[in-house]
């Protein structure tokens, strides 16, 4: 049977096979990964949450094993209410701002469902998170990249690109803009405080929607914590996406979407269409461990673990790249991700095949560039090999480089 022929334009227009070829060169025996942004699994507290587990299953199962409404599961949205004052500094969340998803990336998948359709425009960072791009073109709108630099998004293009759009009566097309502020994906950059400020003015001036994704802001190592965008426009104009998955565990697949009653009622009736509501079991075990737990200081040995992490990276780049001319990384104040350059002429994606050679593994810069052309750019992630594997990887990552040499 010719199953092609059955595919919607949905199905016609999922295209993820590079991401499947890629992750099958990461699964070679010997091979270090830098690929995934996988947490350390020695981040999760696995005796906490085995015990909370074992509890909720035995004392509240006419709740854990059972379905759950679709907006998620009452008792953690009085935590999460906590935990975002703490986190965020905002004080006037209520129940009806908050919709759990089974991880961001569903959220993300709700926005573009609730939100693009093959008229839309929706404004990137360039790079973008490829699986937020990914979900954002399954719509078919207008994507439109802005280059994304050391303290966050060009905002003098950003400007020209709306003032172009506006003229020419399109700016109502424009459904949200997209940024990822803290310790971006893949660049590893932070949006200033400054900029931060200037994209919710450019917004207000525009009157458009921010979509804030924001998985890594509470990994820093140094340097303090920026407002959100959420928390500086006074929870307007922005939604929020947060999520457990780096800062918990990702087996739990709990992400909460933050925004106005109006829009997250609409996302709660298309996740109800997508799976009914996310795991019950799941969502109790989160309550009960902010219940319990202070997760910001539960965090301070993922930070210390990372941070060493990123140090010897960072270190190694500088001891096996200072000899490669026009190679530049930003060292990340937090996150999981160190963005590499090299010179123009590299392509990192038919680099590939060398690094493969060496054992090394790195996601190339084309699967994160809105225009999908090849890069000279990698995305490194340090958070999962162990501490020696790093600087092995990165002597293997030279080798690589070496042999495929400028064009
Ligand atoms: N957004 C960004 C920027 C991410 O890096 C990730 C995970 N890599 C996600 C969303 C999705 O995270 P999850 O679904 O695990 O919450």
């Amino acid at each position: 049977m010719n199953y092609k022929e059955l595919y919607s334009d949905f199905g016609k227009n999922l295209n993820l096979s590079i991401v499947k070829e890629l992750l099958k060169f990461a699964a070679i025996p010997g091979a270090i990964s830098f690929g995934g942004g996988v947490p350390d699994p020695e981040t999760f507290p696995r005796k906490e949450l085995a015990e909370i587990a074992k509890e909720v299953i035995e004392n509240e199962y006419y709740y854990t094993l059972q379905y759950n409404s679709t907006e998620g599961d009452s008792l953690l949205a009085d935590q999460m209410i906590k935990f975002f004052k703490k986190v965020y500094g905002v004080d006037n969340l209520k129940h009806e701002n908050i919709l759990f998803t089974n991880g961001s990336q569903q959220a993300i998948d709700l926005v573009t469902r609730v939100l693009l359709d093959k008229e839309s425009i929706c404004i990137v960072e360039n790079p973008v998170y490829f699986v937020a791009f990914a979900s954002f073109k399954t719509a078919l709108p207008t994507i439109i990249g802005i280059p994304l630099e050391d303290d966050g998004m060009n905002l003098d293009v950003l400007e020209n690109v709306l003032q172009n759009l506006d003229m020419g009566g399109k700016i109502k097309k424009v459904k949200f803009i997209y940024t990822v502020p803290n310790f971006h994906n893949p660049a590893g950059v932070t949006m200033s405080l400054e900029k931060r400020k200037r994209l919710l003015e450019i917004a207000a001036k525009y009157d458009l929607l921010i979509l804030e994704d924001d998985p890594y802001g509470l990994l820093r190592f140094e340097g303090k914590h920026l407002p959100s965008l959420f928390s500086l426009a006074g929870c307007e104009r922005v939604l929020l996406l947060n999520t457990f998955s780096k800062v918990l565990t990702p087996g739990l697949r709990i992400g909460t979407i933050v925004g106005p009653k109006e829009l997250i009622e609409k996302f709660a009736d298309a996740k109800q269409i997508v799976d009914l509501c996310s795991p019950s079991l799941n969502q109790r075990i989160a309550a009960r461990y902010l219940q319990r737990y202070d997760l910001i200081s539960q965090l301070e040995n993922a930070i210390q673990i990372y941070k060493r992490k990123r140090d010897i990276m960072v270190e190694a780049l500088a001891n096996e790249f200072s000899d490669i001319p026009n190679t530049r990384w930003v060292k990340p104040e937090g996150g999981l991700f160190v963005w590499l350059t090299l010179s123009e002429g590299f392509d990192t994606l038919e680099m590939l095949h060398f690094a493969k050679e060496k054992g090394v593994f790195y996601v190339p810069g084309q699967l994160f560039t809105v225009d999908e052309k090849p890069s000279s750019s990698m995305r490194l992630s340090y958070c999962l090999p162990p501490e020696e594997k790093i600087i092995e990887g990165v002597k293997r990552l030279k080798q690589a480089v070496v042999e495929y040499g400028v064009k």
